[in-house]
């Protein structure tokens, strides 16, 4: 890190700022590289809802179980598998008998449903605008290729409504690196014309610590801000084809998030040209409303309203072998990340 950008970091005595990493791979980095060490009193770092296996609701678990529990053959990265839903989880249902597998691609479902014709196949689709047109590419494959016994279950998010519902939680966002390398910035551009400001900042320390300290200066001019920090892989026109793809396959819908209720046109489900490759029509699965441990403190976490420490199950009921919640379960979940360099996030 550049030693000069960290002593200008530490010196900062400007207003109390609350700085929402929402990326749960910027919570993960900020603890693995001691970051939060370095920051003064004045500074609060807070870990956002940027974690798609946290911000998916108990009811998209418990119809996923529901499916598995009906002889279909359930495809998923490998996080959702543990996630508890309202009475199991998918590995409960594993138990059972059920047949879960794990993936590293939607695609891979795919083959894997065009290998075994006599087998119901359905991927389970969350994620933000990173891994949707991966879903979109398999279910736009599977259209032109006919295959029947395949389709994905729809739990796809989109971050730009999500800081809009955020905006009182932080006086500014590190906006992830990777989904803005899909949306572009005219999302960003917009979000500080309305008043909220952030910076898009890469993955290692010293991009976190670049971006921490551009906040830190333009907090001080008193005015929204958007800043690029992260030219190399950000680009203002983002991926364009990556954003056609999913236009072609989704439309966007009002989509629930653990912790944050139903946001407006935040969610994307498949369009109806598409409708036979949407398990929850293909299936006449029913809305299930889902309710988590009522001792879990997931939504609040995920919220910034409190941090994992804050949870009377943390450490005690709730641990990664263990888990009682979302936010103990995904590598990027605030609750799995303050569990591992704990000590250090207690100081
Ligand atoms: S520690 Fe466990 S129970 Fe508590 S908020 Fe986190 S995931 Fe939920």
């Amino acid at each position: 890190m550049n030693p000069e950008i960290v002593e200008q970091l530490k010196a900062y005595d400007g207003r109390p700022l609350r700085i929402m990493e929402v990326c749960g791979t910027h919570t993960h980095e900020i603890f693995r590289q001691g970051i939060r060490s370095l920051l003064p009193e004045k500074i609060r770092l807070i870990s956002g809802p940027g974690c798609p296996v946290c911000v998916t609701p108990v009811g998209y678990i418990d119809q996923a179980v529901a499916l598995a529990r009906r002889g279909v053959v359930i495809c998923t990265f490998g996080d959702l598998i543990r996630v508890p839903g309202s009475e199991a989880s998918l590995a409960d249902a594993r138990k059972e008998g059920a047949v879960i597998k794990m993936v590293y691609s939607p695609l891979d479902a795919l083959e894997f449903a065009k290998a075994n014709p006599d087998q119901d196949v359905v991927f389970l689709s969350v994620g933000f605008e990173t891994t949707t047109p991966a879903s979109c590419m398999a279910v736009r494959n599977a259209k032109n290729e006919a295959v029947r016994n395949f389709s994905i279950l729809t739990a796809n998010k989109t971050m730009d409504q999500a800081y809009y519902a955020l905006r009182d939680s932080a006086d500014a966002f590190l906006y992830p690196g990777h989904v803005s390398a899909i949306t572009g910035t005219a999302i960003y551009r917009q979000l500080c014309a309305d008043g909220i400001s952030g910076v898009i900042t890469g993955f290692t320390g010293p991009e976190i610590i670049t971006a921490l300290t551009v906040i830190t200066k333009k907090c001080a001019e008193g005015k929204p801000f958007f800043v690029n920090a992260y030219p190399r892989v950000v680009t203002d026109e983002g991926s364009r084809p990556g954003r056609k793809l999913i236009h072609e396959i989704m439309e966007p819908i009002d989509s629930e998030w653990r912790g944050l209720g139903v946001i407006p046109r935040s969610g994307l489900a498949l369009r109806s040209e598409y409708a036979d490759f949407d398990a929850r029509k293909k299936y006449n699965l029913e809305n299930i409303s889902g309710h988590a441990n009522p001792a879990c403190r997931c939504g609040d976490v995920l919220k910034g309203d409190c941090t994992p420490f804050d949870c009377p199950l943390f450490d005690r009921v709730c641990t990664p072998e263990h888990p009682v919640g979302a936010c103990m379960v995904s590598n990027e979940g605030a609750c799995s990340a303050f569990y591992t360099y704990g000590k250090e996030a207690q100081e």
